[in-house]
């Protein structure tokens, strides 16, 4: 039965040094010197043996159900004074450390003055609309009285993806692509990318315009001039003055571009302006009766008026940025400053 005592304390060591958790010391403690456990089994056989052996024995499965019991004990201890640790470790905080600091984006001086733009003309009731970037030679030049002559449409002056496929050169097909859809009154304003070959302090391939495009009954030169002048002044300050100079385009009949007066030198004449005193922001007019017929409106009945301007620009007169090149470099120390 010594044998047996013995054997029995081994297990049970060798059975708590391996536990991991609570419910296995408490499990080890039932199996082994619980009421119903091995201990009390191998006690019944105390009996059997003969009377002068009995104390000894009983003594030793005493000192085995303590040891068994202490070591359990020690190891609960252990593991409640992890789990404290544990705690702490979780909760506590040092409120004298420094924030952290998480840098947060913002929109690219571009987009900034693009929604700028779209949010100054839908006050006026122009509604933003949106068409696609690889465009159908037709809608890009052709409805917009752009013959196949034209020099606009030399390979030099625009990307073709094929021969009917072009990257739109301007949002002008936007215009079409609306008209050919909705019957009159049309107040739309289209923003989005546009390509062309040309890369320079002032050109980029890829650049932003805005087009915007008023057909109703009567509209007139007046309502077109009314409109830029409200625009300019809220983009570029309530007293800025604006000129219309005679131009053409394809498109609109009469054309006008549309200057400011220059925000650097106030009209004096400077470098920035070339000494003239103004500064081109747009190009714009009425739309011309043959755009009309290409879209099935009766040019007898309505009239209207388009304007489109370069994004870029704009924001490079608003901030007076002298290289259009820096907005597409992603550098932080010039992003940031808007
Ligand atoms: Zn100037």
């Amino acid at each position: 039965m010594k044998e047996a005592l013995e054997k029995l304390q081994r297990e049970a060591l060798t059975e708590i040094r391996k536990a991991k958790n609570k419910e296995e010391f408490l499990g080890i403690r039932i199996k082994y010197i619980g009421r119903k456990g091995l201990l009390t089994d191998l006690l019944r056989t105390l009996k059997d043996v003969s009377p002068e052996d009995r104390p000894v024995l009983g003594k030793l499965s005493n000192e085995t159900k303590n040891l068994i019991s202490l070591e359990i004990e020690k190891a609960l201890e252990r593991i409640a004074e992890k789990d404290k640790e544990g705690e702490l470790l979780r909760e506590y905080i040092d409120v004298t450390l420094p924030g952290r600091i998480f840098p947060y984006g913002r929109r690219h001086p571009v987009s900034q003055v693009m929604r700028e733009i779209c949010s100054i003309f839908s006050d006026l009731g122009f509604i933003v609309v949106e068409g696609p970037e690889v465009e159908l030679d037709y809608y890009n030049f052709e409805a917009l009285n752009i013959p196949k002559d034209h020099p606009a449409r030399d390979m030099q002056d625009t990307f073709y993806i094929s021969e009917e496929t072009v990257l739109r050169t301007h949002t002008s097909p936007v215009q079409i692509r609306i008209m050919e859809k909705q019957r009159p009154p049309v107040r739309i304003l289209s923003p989005g990318k546009v390509y062309r070959p040309d890369s320079d302090v002032s050109h980029t391939p890829m650049f932003h315009q805005v087009e915007g495009l008023l057909v109703d009954e009567k509209v007139t030169f007046g309502d077109l001039k009314g409109v830029l002048r409200y625009f300019a002044q809220k983009i570029f300050g309530e007293n800025t003055e604006i000129r219309f100079r005679p131009s053409f385009f394809p498109f609109t009949e009469p054309s006008a571009e549309v200057d400011i007066k220059c925000v650097i030198c106030g009209g004096k004449g400077c470098r920035v302006c070339g000494q003239s005193g103004w500064l081109e922001i747009l190009g714009s007019g009425m739309v011309d009766p043959e755009v009309f017929r290409n879209v099935g409106y009766d040019a007898d009945e309505v009239s209207g008026f388009a304007f489109g301007l370069g994004v870029e620009r704009i924001t490079m007169l608003k901030y007076g940025i002298s290289d259009i090149r820096l907005f597409f470099e992603n550098d932080l120390r010039f992003l940031d400053q808007f």
